[in-house]
């Protein structure tokens, strides 16, 4: 199905981008369309009536969130079906990108309606572009689960990516998130990207066994995470970081696992190396 955005008619969904935290990231088009609209769906309107006030928007403004979103998606598409222009924005950034949005838009494609993106900021690719990671290819990931059993799984999932990978990260989690990440995918250049945008904004570029011993960070958090590389680097002998390790006082066992991990080589094999080393 093909549908053009700019055509002469009624009823149409419009994806809005709102700001990351500094207010003055809206492009002109967005308070236009803002202004112009029939009704603005918010994940939050206590959040987003800051936003409008700040920019003089009286529009009508009703919740479209997590929890409503089932029963309200069907009323959302009624309405641009019967020519109501609509906006839905969401607390910050891109509304749907890892914020409720996507059950509309798929249900107003299914209907034949007409979705029209109003594009802005938003957290990962902002931080990505800063973070002196390789911008790509890459891969958005978001979230990764918050039970630690199902996080190991999709990290798990991930190991073998070689894109960089965008995560979205809870500051209270980020300390759990950053072990399992160093548990799983071993050693890794990583920048965490704090507060963009905003009076404390900071980019950490450090590697995943070194983000280990940071103090608690607080605020919003974007993870860019070095993708998977085949360790060529030569200049490092494993036997002789194994025996580093162990004069440091590492048990061997240990040793061989955390050499595994620094130089993203299998761990078995690496054992197998290790006690033919010693035995030579
Ligand atoms: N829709 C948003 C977007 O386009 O980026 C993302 C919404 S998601 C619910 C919220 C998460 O985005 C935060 O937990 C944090 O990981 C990230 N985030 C949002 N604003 C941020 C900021 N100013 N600095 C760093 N991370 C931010």
């Amino acid at each position: 199905m093909r549908i053009r955005s700019f055509e002469e008619k009624q009823g149409i969904l419009y994806l809005v981008a709102t700001p990351i935290g500094n207010m003055s990231d809206i492009t002109l088009r967005a308070i236009e369309i803002l202004k112009s609209v029939d009704k603005i769906y918010a994940e939050d309107t206590r959040n987003s009536i800051n936003l409008l006030k700040h920019y003089n928007i009286t529009t009508h403004l009703e919740s479209y969130h997590e929890f409503n979103q089932e029963t309200k998606t069907l009323d959302v598409v009624n309405e641009i079906k019967s020519g109501l222009n609509i906006a839905l924005i969401s607390d910050a950034g891109l509304p749907v990108i890892s914020d409720p949005g996507y059950k509309i838009v798929k249900e107003a494609r299914k209907e034949g309606l007409r979705v029209s993106t109003i594009p802005g900021p938003s957290a990962g690719i902002s931080a990505l572009i800063a973070s002196g990671i390789a911008p790509m290819p890459y891969t958005f990931y978001g979230f990764l689960d918050s039970k630690q059993s199902k996080r190991i799984s999709e990290l798990n999932d991930l190991k073998y990516v070689n894109h960089t990978i965008i995560f979205y990260e809870a500051p209270h989690r980020l300390k759990d998130t950053l072990t399992d990440m160093y548990e799983v995918l071993g050693n890794r250049n990583i920048c965490i990207a704090r507060e963009l945008t905003k009076t404390f904004e900071e980019y950490i570029e450090t590697t995943l066994s070194d983000a280990l011993n940071l103090d608690t960070l607080k605020g919003e958090i974007v993870l860019i995470l070095e993708g998977y590389k085949e360790n060529n680097d030569e200049s490092i002998n494993p036997m002789e970081r194994i025996d580093e390790l162990i004069k440091l006082g590492y048990k061997p066992n240990e040793a061989i696992k955390e050499t595994a991990k620094q130089l993203n080589k299998d761990r078995k094999e690496l054992y197998k190396e290790y006690s033919d080393y010693k035995n030579k």
